[in-house]
């Protein structure tokens, strides 16, 4: 039995980054970065007006109010190509419009009278005021955005600002998914006696997806060796394989032999945590091979805790576990010695700090109270007893929105 650090650690080391494709900005939000991206050129490219208002000379404008001879317009999208701010002169001009030869200022409309052939400035103004400077925001040749950054609509507004269209991002892992047991039935048909429906292979469908990879359904191999053997062999074709059940000691227990069968080196077998003992992780050459147990809350907090980083890390991310943060227990909670205890809870936030609160009946074939929990607790392996208003570390389950409000 490996600890749950020392499994994740191990993981962690097996994964390599996905290949890299090239995507349109249509495609990118929420994919990683695979370059650095250097700026083609300055950001903005020339010099320009920040209001709706007059290009002038700031010496003509020492002292307010003062009237200028207007003799030019330059709306947004106009050329600044042969026309000048004289002496006595302002030219009129709209928000992002190139500033012309001599202007040092701009007066928003809303400090003069707004005249068309002569105008009168109405306040002071400072030298340089209004205009946004060429290469201000970015100078071309800088690094405007890292490799192992996420792809968010910022990033998306930069690149299409520089006219790249495609942006080189790490591929999404193709994850197979197979359940195993002869008691499963697919979705679409009525359980019969002792039948239950393959519920796993949808959560983990899920899952996958909501972690940015893609999914492929392998359906259900039978408790046979050969069926076994197919599916299994099937699934190793993906990029990544994760099984549901059939990986602890029992009699029709037979994904970890058969995956031997297929050349998988077992990295690990059962790991000190409760619930999600029995996990199983293989490497198949370079295809990372995940073992969860079949209970569905077993099956779920196993891929949180160890495929999800896992998964994440392959796509190029950074920081791939969930956020660890304290929270005061409601009530007391007892456990064993010997295995990190993971608890789903529910959290509250009173005054700045986090409470957690037990989402329900904690067993493992409880999946309702999974249901229920936004966010699970960790009891340390070593710890036992736990006292209302004791502190323990805590994140959020998935991709919730409220990490927002850390
Ligand atoms: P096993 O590891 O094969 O002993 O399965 C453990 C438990 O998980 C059993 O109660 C199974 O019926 C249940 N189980 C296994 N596979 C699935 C699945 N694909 N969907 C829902 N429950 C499952
Ligand atoms: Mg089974």
């Amino acid at each position: 039995m490996v600890s749950f650090e020392e499994a994740r650690t191990i993981v962690l080391e097996c994964m390599q980054p996905a290949g890299i494709e090239r995507v349109h900005l249509l495609e990118a939000a929420g994919r990683v970065l695979a370059e650095d991206l250097v700026a083609p050129w300055d950001l903005p490219l020339w010099d320009n007006s920040a209001m709706d208002g007059y290009a002038v000379r700031w010496q003509d404008c020492t002292s307010t109010p003062c009237t200028l001879r207007v003799t030019g317009f330059l709306p947004a999208g106009a050329k600044a190509d042969g026309i000048a701010v004289e002496a006595g002169c302002a030219v009129r001009i709209m928000t992002g419009a190139p500033t012309p030869d001599g202007c040092d200022a701009v007066v928003p409309v809303e400090e003069t009278d707004d005249g068309r052939q002569e105008v009168t400035l109405l306040e002071t103004l400072k030298k340089g005021q209004h205009i946004r400077c060429r290469a201000e925001d970015v100078a071309a040749g800088v690094v405007f955005a890292r490799r192992g950054a996420r792809i968010r609509p910022p990033e998306v507004n930069m690149l299409a600002g520089f006219g790249m269209a495609l942006v080189p991002v790490y591929c999404r892992p193709i994850v197979a998914i197979l359940s195993t047991g002869d008691e499963l039935v697919e979705l679409g048909c009525t359980p019969g006696p002792g039948e239950i429906i393959n519920s796993n292979t949808l959560s983990l469908a899920a899952a996958v997806q909501e972690v940015g990879c893609i999914p492929r359904v392998i359906g259900i191999a039978r408790d046979s060796r050969e069926s076994h053997l197919e599916k299994l062999s099937e699934g190793l074709k993906a990029d990544v394989l994760i099984t549901s059940a059939g990986v602890s000691a029992g009699d029709c227990d037979l994904v970890r032999d058969v995956l031997e069968e297929l050349g998988a080196k077992q990295m690990f077998w059962k790991v000190g945590i409760k619930p999600g003992g029995p996990t199983a992780f293989a490497m198949h050459g370079s295809t990372p091979v995940f073992s969860l147990p079949g209970n569905p809350v077993s099956t779920m907090i196993t891929f949180e805790e160890f495929v999800r980083p896992a998964l994440l890390r392959m796509q190029g991310h950074q920081r791939v576990f969930q956020p660890i943060f304290k929270a005061a227990l409601r009530h007391a909670l007892n456990k064993k010695p010997g295995k990190v205890q993971i608890v789903r809870v529910r959290l509250e936030k009173e005054q700045g700090r986090w409470y957690a609160t037990s989402a329900g009946n904690q067993q493992t074939a409880i999946l309702k109270t999974m249901v229920d929990a936004q966010a699970i607790a960790l009891l340390p392996a070593e710890s036992s007893c736990f006292a209302a208003g004791d502190e323990v570390n805590v994140h959020f389950y998935g991709n919730h929105i409220e990490l927002e409000s850390l």
